[in-house]
């Protein structure tokens, strides 16, 4: 039988009419400006972002630090939520590449708000470094795919602007937050000056993130993206295929978020798992093992079952929706995970 993966949205594969854009992209030079697929997400992005410019990236990695080092100096300091892919998943990227400290802030859900970020932003003063940029996840990963209350997002918008801030939003899932909301992503990403997306995650490209800001931000992004070595040549290759997500699997990220939600639900229902399926707002089903189940011995067990799935923390693992998984599945891994929890307790 099928093994079931859930162990993130990043495991999707193209699709046949994906691969079919990707076979008949037209490509130039992109160092040189040169490739007219890569211009067309470029212009795409930014007019569905709301934002004069972007760049097209490899990685949701690379996006975040081209963004980050755009928006300081070395010493400068970024306020974000201590459970943020830049504070947790890329390597300490933001010191070793930009000369920037982030400063973790602890929030209730992973979620912040103006009071708990204003306390420390910092006056000025020779001894402290340089408060420059509040950044925000938005789904928030580690958070269990927890959204931002647009209001909130303007409220934290304007406790940036009043301070002169920069207001920085990683969007990888940015897609899931509009879907959650209803709204278009520019009504999100307007509020920042800046803002990275995935086209490999909820919408299933094989490759690349984007950055998009203003026309000068992004004509220094672009300077950055070239010392990291993100120049790329006949990159329409891959950008095709991210041009394809946008165009035709944007629409449907809500059905991911309807199947997280049964599987949740069933998971609440077995009495087995600690699990509130009203907390689950987008594709992300973080669940939580009673203390017989042994964090590694259960997954092994899942994995032998035919249900892939990643630790998250302590006697916690992640299950996402995406765009590789029909009802069908999500009813079997149900089953798999409720079955071989009661075989182990
Ligand atoms: C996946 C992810 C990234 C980085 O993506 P990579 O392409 O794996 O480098 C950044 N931020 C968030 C919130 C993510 O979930």
């Amino acid at each position: 039988m099928k093994t079931i993966d859930l162990r993130s949205d990043t495991v999707t594969t193209p699709s046949a009419a994906m691969r079919r854009a990707i076979s008949e992209a037209e490509v130039g030079d992109d160092v040189f400006e040169g490739d007219p697929t890569v211009k067309k997400l470029e212009d795409r992005v930014a007019k569905i972002l709301g934002h004069e410019a972007a760049l097209y990236v490899p990685s949701g990695t690379m996006a975040n630090q081209v963004s980050l080092r755009m928006l300081t100096s070395p010493g400068d300091e970024i306020l974000c939520e201590r459970g943020t892919h830049i504070v947790n998943y890329e390597v300490a990227a933001a010191s070793a590449l930009s000369g920037v400290q982030l400063t973790p802030i602890d929030a209730p859900n992973g979620i912040l708000t103006p009071d708990l970020i204003e306390p420390f932003i910092r006056p000025e003063n020779i001894h402290h470094p340089n408060t420059a940029v509040i950044a925000v996840e938005n789904t928030h990963n580690r958070a269990g795919g927890r959204v931002y209350p647009m209001e909130l997002l303007r409220d934290i918008g304007d406790l940036a602007r009043k301070n002169s801030l920069k207001y920085y939003l990683d969007g990888a899932r940015i897609w899931n937050a509009a879907a959650f909301h209803g709204v278009s992503p520019s009504a999100i990403a307007e509020e920042f000056d800046a803002v990275s997306v995935c086209f490999s995650k909820g919408l299933g490209a094989p490759v690349g993130s984007a950055v998009v800001s203003s026309r000068d931000m992004i004509k220094k992004a672009r300077r950055i993206r070239k010392m990291l070595g993100g120049g790329m040549r006949q990159v329409g290759i891959i950008a095709a295929a991210a041009l394809y997500a946008l165009e035709n699997n944007f629409k449907r990220i809500a059905e991911d978020h309807r199947r997280a939600g049964i599987l949740a639900t069933r998971l609440a229902e077995s009495g087995i798992f600690e699990i509130d399926p009203h907390e689950v707002q987008t594709n992300i089903v973080v669940i939580g093992l009673p203390a017989q189940l042994k964090l590694d011995t259960f997954i092994d067990k899942l994995k032998s079952n035919g249900l892939l799935v990643v630790p998250f923390g302590r006697a916690r693992i992640r299950a996402v929706a995406h765009l590789n998984v029909d009802d069908n599945d999500i009813s079997r891994a149900a089953e798999i995970l409720v079955e071989t929890a009661k075989t182990e307790i």
